[in-house]
């Protein structure tokens, strides 16, 4: 494609009033082609090495270079703005670049070396991964909504579900680094101050590793409450 994704499909969707998808269909390996009642196929715009998978009962997300959706659920307006949040994933530019920088500090904090480095250091890499992947998923959401709009989900249902996304997203991410943290820095102390990137008020927010205890707490609560109504709307049947 001679210009960023992203421009072509903006302007594709100022062009072209036809909103909707006009076919999902399933060839015999469960690939999907989704087609557009704009004449855009979505598979075309992927990046070469990605497919869409038919899953039953799958939230829209990504796997193994595969963006995995359920068809049968692709008549919701929530799970279609959950398919255009996926395929914001991989077209937005520098995806590629921020999601190596992202598995090589996952990489670093598993590395025997990691554990000799000092405190503050070590907690920098920690936060710093919450950080980098917060700000992709933002990213995502944003380079979604022009394949929203051309798929004809309204901007209140797409940021409704962007909401939920974000807010079960970033928990899930506070709990886990939580886990990075008791498993790399033995030797914090409740006074040790960190900085927690906050996706909510898009803010470093610094505080004590005590105050952080009870923020993730928090959090967790958050997440169950964001993931049921994530999941209720875009008409998941939860195991
Ligand atoms: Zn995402």
């Amino acid at each position: 494609m001679p210009e960023d994704t992203i421009n072509f499909l903006k302007r594709l969707a100022e062009q072209n009033p036809e909103r909707g998808i006009f076919s999902a269909v399933i060839n015999d390996k469960n690939g999907v082609t989704v087609r557009l009642k704009s004449g855009l196929v979505i598979n075309d715009i992927l990046p070469e090495s990605y497919d869409i998978v038919n899953i039953k009962n799958s939230r829209p997300r990504i796997q193994m270079l595969k963006i995995i959706i359920d068809t049968s659920l692709l008549h919701n307006l929530y799970y279609q703005a959950g398919f255009a949040h996926e395929i914001g994933h991989v077209i937005y530019p520098n995806e590629q670049q921020e999601s190596d920088e992202i598995y090589s500090l996952e990489f670093e904090v598993l590395t025997q070396k990691f554990f000799t480095k000092p405190l503050d250091y070590r907690l920098s890499i920690i936060s710093k991964q919450l950080k980098l992947k917060m700000n992709n998923e933002i990213k995502a959401w944003e380079a979604g909504k022009p394949i929203a709009d051309l798929i004809g989900v309204d901007r209140n249902k797409y940021e409704e579900l962007m909401i939920l996304g974000l807010q079960g997203h970033y928990s899930a991410q506070v709990d886990y680094i939580s886990h990075l943290i008791k498993d790399n820095c033995p030797d914090i102390t409740q006074n040790t101050q960190i900085s927690i990137f906050n996706s909510l008020t898009n803010t470093d927010d610094q505080m004590r590793f005590s105050e952080f205890t009870e923020y993730n707490r928090k959090m967790v609560e958050m997440n169950n409450r964001a993931v049921n109504q994530f999941d209720q709307r875009i008409g998941i049947l939860r195991t």
